[in-house]
């Protein structure tokens, strides 16, 4: 048997592991305190585990996390790692601090499956689905970084799915991740503090529902599903009335919590009073607050932000209608880590050759 990679279990397999080894469930809880609240990955230090265990773990299992390629720090305080995996792709985990909260944004799949016409990740390609040990081991590292930057950062207290890929393609190992991040022994964030971003795969979003609530956005972007069809090819397959029923299902399953819209806003295709004014409409039966995203350039996409006197008229216009409106803070994009900016370096067909200098700003 294959040692199992510790990083890639949730409470429930790792209380199957212990059984198998013959030994008690609760062993689970206190490897899962170990590594993820004390960020310990060296079993000799385990020190509640018997010597005899220990042992067997070290035969049985590992604990091995991607690597850190890269750290740069954003004039606005925005941390980007590039983290390199065992097959040598690169993904990017972004943090976020604000006044109030620390936002880890957090990668799904190596690239991305989807090719919205507008996003920095989709030109990548497709690698691969990440594992659940990646994906946990984004907030494993950056929680370790940043205790170990100490100073004034204030911790990661939010965790959105909005990096690279699309999480609701990845759910078999995404599901564990964010279990772990719910988890008491774990990170012990509540369902609200933990986002999932999806482009609005409608299977996926029943699944999540029944297996795992959290908060929910939908990367919406256009109010007519003519004009989603081109800028979130997705719309195809799941147009914006069957997204919008399984969103009403899923707030209902939710205490009728708000759902986030992400609307990314591009001059002159979706930023005209019209789209407002119809967005209020298809958006009126959800609760519903909306998240304007002041569109981030993109090289190789014809698309600008709209301007700023645009997206405030298009914000009052959502306002008067009642719809929670906000416009997100441009953050990291020295660095290129906001919004839509995440493309690390994958390797959808044949592997490239990377070195640090290559990651130029
Ligand atoms: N696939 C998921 C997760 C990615 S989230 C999803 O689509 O929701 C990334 C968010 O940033 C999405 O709302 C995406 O549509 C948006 N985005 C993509 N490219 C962008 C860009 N260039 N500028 C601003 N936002 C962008």
């Amino acid at each position: 048997m294959e040692p199992l990679n510790l990083l890639d279990a949730d409470n429930s397999s790792l209380e199957r592991f212990f059984t198998t080894l013959g030994e008690e469930k609760f062993r689970s809880s206190q490897v899962i305190q170990w590594i993820h609240k004390s960020g310990v990955v060296e079993f000799d230090r385990m020190t509640n585990l018997s010597k005899n265990l220990r042992a067997l773990l070290a035969q049985k299992a590992s604990i091995a996390l991607p690597d850190i390629f890269k750290e740069r720090q954003s004039n606005d305080g925005c941390i980007k790692w590039l983290l390199k995996l065992n097959d040598n792709n690169i993904i990017e985990t972004v943090y976020i601090p604000e006044a109030s909260r620390g936002t880890l944004c957090i990668s799904s799949q190596a690239g991305c499956q989807l090719n919205c016409t507008f996003c920095a990740t989709a030109q990548q390609g497709f690698s691969r689905q990440l594992k659940t040990s990646e994906i946990i081991g984004q907030l494993w590292l950056a929680t370790r970084q940043l205790e170990a930057l100490g100073g004034n950062h204030r911790g990661i207290t939010n965790i959105v799915l909005m990096g690279m890929g699309e999480p609701l393609l990845n759910l078999s190992q995404v599901l564990p991740a964010i279990r772990l991040m719910l988890d008491n022994n774990g990170y012990n964030l509540s369902r609200k503090r933990v986002t999932l971003s999806t482009a609005g795969v409608v299977p996926g979003i029943d699944r999540l529902r029944e297996e795992c609530l959290t908060s929910l956005a939908i990367s919406l972007h256009a109010p007519y599903d003519e004009l989603r069809d081109k800028l979130v090819p997705l719309n195809k397959k799941y147009p914006i009335g069957d997204l919008l029923e399984a969103c009403k299902r899923y707030s209902k399953s939710n205490n009728d919590s708000e759902i986030t819209f992400e609307y990314t806003m591009l001059e002159g295709i979706n930023d005209q009073p019209k789209h407002a004014k119809r967005l209020l409409k298809v958006l009126s039966s959800v609760p519903a607050k909306i998240n304007l995203i002041p569109f981030n350039r993109v090289e190789g996409t014809p698309f600008r932000c709209s301007p700023m006197k645009s997206i405030d008229r298009f914000r009052e216009i959502l306002v008067k209608g009642g719809i929670i409106s906000t416009t997100r803070k441009t953050r990291g994009d020295d660095i290129n880590a906001a919004c839509g900016q995440l493309a690390g370096y994958v390797q959808p067909r044949a592997p490239r050759e990377i070195s640090k200098s290559s990651w130029a700003d």
